[in-house]
């Protein structure tokens, strides 16, 4: 019996440590968890609502949704850490997307010393005519802004001048141009069709008669399609906005090769670097960003 009670005792005294332990296990995990559970609250609103912005919203967000479980799949069960670095993860995620409005000021910034190219013109409402557009004709992009009669709010005419759109040096001007013939355009085209591209200097060929002026920043500007040049400007002058540069014309088009003077317009482009603006932006992105430069 006497034995019986002391191994009864040393099982109850076992046991009761094995209880305190647990009690002691539970306790603390228990005082957290509302905390725990506060802090998965904000996770899941944050988890939920850029999702909801991206589905609803910008069809250029359509990255967001697959980013993000993948974000949350590499830490799946720190709640509280994920909150916060989760909700970090949403911000880096919406970086990207911001990204393009935060140059789009720095670009203003840049390229406000800019004026339009053709007085009181407006940027056409043509996609078409706008830089990225594409140009199926010789398997290649447009890289620059067309300023065509009946589409910009002024009139647009065989010879009427063109300015510069900035200050700068003047580091191409075409004094001497002759218009390609018939069979060399249809040559160029044809290696622009085989290689399914516009190589650098048939696009050159294509832009026909040409000015282009070097400004600060790393930008140039080039006028193209002229059917004409200002005779008194040469390689290394400098020129300050407004200054004439050339006239409007329709060199290096079909038109221009057959010696009409049909469908002249004023192409015109804006270099940063080795970037023309609008390149990879969406039409009415860029349009914007025309408009707020040279308007
Ligand atoms: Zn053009």
């Amino acid at each position: 019996m006497f034995r019986n009670n002391r191994y009864g005792h040393l099982f109850a005294v076992v046991a009761l440590c094995l209880l305190v332990f647990f009690f002691s296990k539970l306790l603390p995990t228990s005082s957290p968890l509302p905390a725990a559970e506060e802090k998965e609250t904000p996770d899941i609103y944050g988890e939920e609502n850029p999702g909801d912005h991206s589905g609803g919203g910008d069809p250029g967000e359509e990255n967001i949704p697959e980013q993000m479980p993948g974000a949350h799949a590499g830490q799946p069960e720190q709640s509280s850490a994920v909150t916060n670095e989760g909700s970090g993860g949403v911000e880096e995620n919406k970086t990207p997307n911001e990204t393009p409005q935060q140059d789009d000021d720095s670009l203003i910034k840049l390229l406000g010393f800019l004026q339009s190219p053709i007085p009181g013109a407006r940027i056409t409402s043509r996609d078409s005519q706008l830089p990225g557009a594409p140009r199926t004709y010789r398997n290649g992009t447009h890289e620059g802004l067309d300023y065509y009669d009946g589409a910009c709010g002024v009139p647009i005419q065989y010879g009427n001048p063109v300015y510069a759109a900035g200050e700068g040096t003047i580091c191409r001007i075409d004094h001497h141009y002759t218009e390609l013939a018939e069979q060399e355009r249809s040559d160029i085209l044809q290696v622009s069709s085989e290689l399914d591209d516009t190589p650098t200097d048939i696009l050159d060929q294509l832009r026909g008669q040409q000015v282009w002026i070097q400004h600060r920043g790393n930008v140039k500007t080039i006028y193209a399609h002229l059917s004409s040049v200002a005779e008194d400007l040469q390689e290394g002058d400098p020129v300050k906005a407004g200054d004439f540069i050339g006239n409007i014309g329709n060199s290096g088009t079909s038109d221009g090769m057959k010696g009409t003077t049909a469908n002249a317009h004023l192409h015109f482009e804006i270099w940063i670097g080795e970037n023309y603006l609008g390149n990879g932006l969406p039409a009415e992105k860029t349009r914007k960003l025309l408009q707020e430069l040279l308007e």
